[in-house]
């Protein structure tokens, strides 16, 4: 069976919210991306709550970071693009072709995101 990248590129993604239910998988987004030593591929969209995103950034630095520092070396981690969306039902955006209109909701002590 050939990869799964080479067959079904997984181009854009939506989260939700940023529990663990909804993130721990973005540590292996790296297995369905094109390989490459360098880590010079197009990058996969995640468009996310700014709320979302800082959590993100606390549990998964090294896949918000975006340059290496002197002396790092390379390491193989998915490569993703970040992209902001309002928790307002009046600003809709676009992914995957698709127009999706977010929909705040209380969870818990969390606002999430339905579309
Ligand atoms: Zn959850």
């Amino acid at each position: 069976m050939p990869p799964l990248s080479n067959t079904h590129p997984l181009r854009q993604i939506v989260l939700t919210h940023e529990h663990a239910d909804a993130v721990l998988g973005l540590d292996d987004i790296r297995a369905v991306q094109p390989y490459s030593p360098t880590n010079d591929i197009a990058p996969t969209a995640i468009y996310l709550s700014q709320e979302a995103m800082d959590s993100v950034g606390v549990k998964f630095p090294y896949l918000v970071q975006k340059k290496l520092k002197e002396g790092q070396e390379v390491r193989r981690v998915a490569q993703l693009d970040w992209k902001i969306i309002e928790n307002d039902c009046k600003k809709p955006f676009v992914a995957s072709g698709l127009e999706l209109v977010p929909l705040p909701v209380s969870y818990t002590t969390s606002i999430f995101t339905q579309f």
